[in-house]
């Protein structure tokens, strides 16, 4: 891991810490929140590949970037190390994923406190999926939570973080209905959630229902929505079937057809999600998350196509 830090490319702005204000302040403030997710590498070629795009999401001045925790182990313990280096070593602002998955509460609030001696204030609080198989039966730790609004409870309790949670635009597919959905939903913004960043989707009518459902039961978090380039249709396929986002079927012919073209795939995924963005921003959404899969070009793309900031 040493020879890979000495490796990392000089960043954009060296200046260390975390110098944006938070997401609570900035939505607060009727300011958009424009933010990039990564998740942390296996191999010493994935880190060269993460922080050179951490150094050129750098230069876009992000309100936040945040990086995923992953099944158990080694990958954990590697959230943690990136989060930690992200708040340490350069000027951006890092959200820190945490899941109740395999955990204890003693083990969620040693976590908690790795990130607050770091001076992370930002955790996203999710419950997570069973690991191995994301769609088998959910077994909560005996010591730990069986839900995400738990996990927020303790990080509320734990110090003044801004907490952000899952939003699902399709609904949560082990939710029986949008009733109970909406009402899970609710209850972690209760216990204390500031902002909400959905599941991906392609469609940008569900996010509008979504927020309709919950104004209607007077539930007025901000939902930020996230997106993801649809470059690749056969990776796309397979996150859309593990999230179990619907994949809209003209899309799906459209990135068919060029296939064995990676260039006009990314084309084809760039202009998809620009247009999404635009009209997602258009609608009053609170700002964009995007997922880089850890290789930033076709984020920074859409991003500079929407010419905001
Ligand atoms: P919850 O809010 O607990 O909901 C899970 C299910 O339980 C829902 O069906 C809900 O309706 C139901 N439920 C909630 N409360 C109750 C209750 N009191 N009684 C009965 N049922 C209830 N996963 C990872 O492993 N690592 C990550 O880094 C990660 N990042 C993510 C980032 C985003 C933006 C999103 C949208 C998801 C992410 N996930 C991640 C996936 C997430 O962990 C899964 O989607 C998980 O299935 C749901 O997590 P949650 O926090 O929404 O859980």
């Amino acid at each position: 891991m040493a020879a890979v830090l000495t490796e990392r490319p000089a960043l954009a702005h060296p200046k260390p810490g975390p110098a944006r204000p938070g997401v609570r302040e900035l939505l607060a403030s009727g300011r958009r929140s424009y933010s990039f997710e990564f998740f942390p590498p296996k191999t010493e070629a994935g880190e060269r590949t993460l922080w050179n795009a951490i150094r050129r999401i750098e230069a876009l001045a992000p309100s936040f970037v945040s990086v995923t925790y992953g099944a158990g182990g080694s990958s954990r313990d590697r959230t943690v190390e990136v989060t930690k280096r992200i708040a340490t070593e350069t000027t951006l602002r890092p959200v820190a994923h945490l899941t109740a998955v395999g955990h204890s509460v003693a083990e969620l609030r040693h976590i908690i406190g790795q990130y607050a001696d770091a001076g992370i204030r930002d955790v996203l609080a999710l419950r997570g999926d069973p690991p191995g198989d994301p769609k088998g039966v959910w077994t909560p730790h005996p010591q730990g939570f069986a839900h995400a609004h738990e996990l927020v409870s303790l990080i509320r309790q734990l110090g003044d973080f801004t907490v952000g949670v899952a939003a699902f635009p399709e609904c949560h597919p082990r939710s029986p209905g949008w009733t109970e959905d909406i009402r899970h939903f609710a209850a972690k913004c209760e216990a204390g959630a500031d902002y909400a960043i959905t599941q991906m989707f392609f469609q940008v009518e569900d996010y509008l229902r979504l927020r309709d459902r919950l104004a209607a039961v007077g539930c007025l978090t901000p939902v930020i929505p996230e997106i993801m380039p649809a470059t690749d249709v056969r990776q796309i396929r397979r996150f859309a079937e593990l999230s179990d986002a619907r994949f809209p079927e003209h899309l799906a012919r459209r990135l068919d057809a060029v296939r064995d073209d990676p260039a006009a795939g990314h084309a084809i995924g760039v202009e998809y999600a620009t247009a999404m963005a635009a009209r997602l921003l258009a609608e009053g959404a609170p700002g964009l998350h995007y997922i880089t899969l850890n290789r930033s070009t076709a984020t920074r793309e859409i991003h500079q196509n929407l010419n905001v900031n």
